[in-house]
């Protein structure tokens, strides 16, 4: 039941991707979502309901648009399988059980969604919009409204979460962290309350640090040039949430204090 059941979160999730790529086309241009159709961005050909198939339009049309051949851009299948991946993660290893369970989980799915939204235009312009950051917030917020943790989990949570990228932002003076990541690492700190958040940290600096490390080897980018960070964050946020427990448990096995 709980793998059929995040199966079909799953899915949903791909149709939320499709609609994340709509969200971000048109973000700056104040369209409206709900009343404009998906036209192609070429040809301006409308697109009917199949060609909207999350992954299987963009396989069965080999990438190219119906109408024009314009090729299609690989943003897309990668953010609807990338959103599908978010929900199925977070449903499994939130596993709900009741109402409140699913608000969890719900809550819980936003902020990746979110983080995705961030990645992308992370990756594309090194540039995220506000609203994104204050959304994060807001989702937040409401995840310990809706959990109810006490002031001192989340003021320990955050001590590991977001203090440290803090000190990180301030003394490097925004090179290696910018404060957008501090408001992230807010709101994941509020979802992945310690010890979570602390597992969360580790695994996106050592990540982080590692593929910087490995792009400057490959000569790929120069030490000053900055690293997309926000998909790292998502990814670990991810790996946390399902494995964070586990991984916990065996370091505490190793340290000895089990
Ligand atoms: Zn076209």
């Amino acid at each position: 039941m709980r793998l059929d059941n995040a199966i079909i979160a799953g899915v949903f999730g791909l149709f939320f991707g499709s609609f994340l790529n709509v969200v971000d086309l048109r973000f700056g241009h104040w369209k409206s979502i709900a009343l404009s159709r998906s036209a192609c961005p070429k040809c301006h050909h409308v697109l009917a309901w199949y060609d909207l198939v999350p992954l299987f339009s963009f396989i069965f049309l080999r990438g190219k648009c119906r109408y024009c051949h314009h090729s299609i851009s690989w943003q897309y299948p990668l953010i609807e399988l990338s959103s599908g991946v978010i929900v199925f993660s977070l449903w499994w290893s939130i596993n709900p059980g009741d109402w409140l369970g699913i608000i969890k989980a719900v809550l819980a799915i936003l902020l990746g969604e979110v983080m995705l939204l961030m990645s992308l235009q992370d990756w594309k312009e090194m540039l995220v919009h506000d609203v994104l950051f204050a959304s994060a917030l807001i989702i937040g917020l409401l995840i310990w409204l809706v959990n109810g943790w006490s002031l001192i989990t989340v003021l320990l949570s955050l001590a590991v979460t977001a203090l440290p990228l803090a000190v990180l932002a301030l003394i490097s003076k925004e090179r290696w962290m910018g404060w957008g990541d501090v408001l992230i690492a807010l709101a994941v700190g509020l979802q992945l309350v310690y010890p979570l958040g602390f597992i969360w940290f580790y695994l996106a600096f050592f990540t982080g640090a590692g593929i910087g490390v490995i792009l400057i080897l490959l000569g790929l980018k120069r030490g000053k040039d900055p690293v997309p960070f926000i998909p790292i964050l998502l990814l670990s946020y991810l790996i946390t949430s399902v494995w964070g427990q586990a991984i916990l448990n065996r370091y505490l096995y190793i340290s000895g204090f089990r």
